[in-house]
């Protein structure tokens, strides 16, 4: 048995991976086991916010170690209450729930919208996403998820969800009705395609929500925390809703999730109604609380609207020059070039030449490189998909 036929005799099978045993990291780059040198500009899709071995998140990592990892959340503990602080000073949201991924944090959205609205407007249970769009894995998750392909074999999936096109306020109007509670969806769907939401619809949407009291939930999972070079996405577009679910970067690898919602609507929510064992503790809430300070203070998210033009910039160019790529879309260090061949291929063949990249949708590959990326990085990513391309 060689060393793949063992790992995939001990896991389980839910992943098609590549055949690489991937062994440690230096900012934009990681090595494999066989000391091969590959660019990362995956960063564990959108979730290495400083690349790896970032000396202020290794530095908080080892100081709360020493402290205290974890305690209950029976009881208070000040860094959770700081990394809630920082979320709403920087935010117009008013409290932080805290769990441990992005599945996690739409679970807690969906029953915050359900528990709000069966407060209100005891009618009202249903709640509307966007075909297209990523949610993650758990049932509630994915049957908020708009793509069939996760959902097979699941059947029967949660009840009260359905779906509408994205970007197309006729139909989300259309769809609603006396028994809608919220609307769920991704200000840039990512895994979907990397589709950026129009301003005016997403303007329109928050105005029709708030004319009805809708709930508006947007996830923010991947496109929050920087990655568009505000904050949060809805920040550049100006459409802000009343909840919202964050992971990914958060805690710049750190597993955590976070749901913040503004005042209004978290009255759902009582003692007991949610709960989360692991959800905001010390080690993940002191390192999220490092990320914020670095991003907010540091200037990275200066450097992702420069690197993020610059990246547009370059993938342009390469369009100019290669008939098979027909789209390239996105905001900051979030972007997707569209492809007329498979993207699964290119991606093999860049990892070859020492290149990380990650498929959105079949067609799509996705650049979502750590947000602290260099333009020489950038510039060497362009270099081997161009020789890539070429071939
Ligand atoms: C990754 C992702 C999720 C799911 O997050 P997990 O941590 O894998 O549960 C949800 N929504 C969006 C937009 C994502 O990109």
């Amino acid at each position: 048995m060689n060393k793949f036929e063992h790992a995939e005799s001990v896991v389980m099978n839910t992943y098609k991976r590549f055949p690489i045993i991937i062994a440690k990291g230096e900012g934009c780059y990681v090595y494999d086991d066989n000391g091969k040198k590959y660019l990362d500009f995956v960063a564990g899709i959108a979730v290495n916010t400083f690349g790896h071995g970032y000396p202020a998140v290794v530095d908080a990592i080892v100081k709360q170690a020493k402290e205290m990892l974890h305690v209950s959340n029976l009881y208070w503990t000040q860094s959770q209450i700081d990394l809630a602080d920082k979320l709403v000073k920087n935010s117009w949201f008013d409290k932080a729930f805290f769990c441990n991924s992005g599945a996690e944090s739409i679970e807690a959205g969906l029953k915050l919208i359900r528990k709000y609205a069966n407060k209100t407007h005891p009618e009202r249970y249903e709640i509307i996403t966007m075909k297209d769009s990523f949610h993650g894995r758990t049932f509630g998750a994915v049957t908020a998820t708009g793509q069939e392909k996760y959902k097979q074999g699941l059947n029967p999936v949660l009840p009260g969800i359905k779906h509408v096109p994205f970007n197309d306020f006729e139909a989300l109007k259309e769809a609603v009705d006396e028994k809608t509670a919220g609307i769920l969806l991704e200000p840039i769907q990512a895994e979907g395609g990397v589709i950026p939401g129009k301003k005016e619809y997403l303007q329109k949407v928050r105005e029709f929500c708030t004319e009805n009291d809708i709930v508006l939930m947007y996830d923010e999972v991947q496109c929050g925390i920087g990655r568009t070079g505000r904050l949060f996405a809805h920040q550049y577009y100006d459409a802000p809703p009343d909840v919202m679910a964050l992971a990914k970067g958060i805690a710049g690898g750190v597993p955590m999730g976070s749901l913040l919602a503004t005042d209004k609507v978290a009255i759902g929510f009582e003692p007991g109604d949610h709960a989360s064992t692991f959800g905001g503790n010390p080690l993940a809430a002191s390192v999220a609380c490092v990320v914020l300070d670095e991003l907010l203070e540091k200037g990275t998210m200066d450097n992702v609207k420069i690197q993020g033009e610059y990246l547009t910039k370059k993938l342009l160019k390469l369009k100019d020059k290669n008939s098979v790529i027909t789209d390239v879309r996105g905001v900051g260090l979030l972007q997707g070039v569209q492809l007329s061949v498979d993207a699964g291929e290119i991606i093999v063949k860049c990892m070859e030449q020492g290149l990380l990249l990650v498929n959105a949708g079949s067609h799509v590959i996705r650049f979502v490189p750590a947000l602290n990326v260099k333009s020489e990085e950038i510039d060497k990513c362009i270099g081997i998909l161009e020789k890539v391309l070429a071939s």
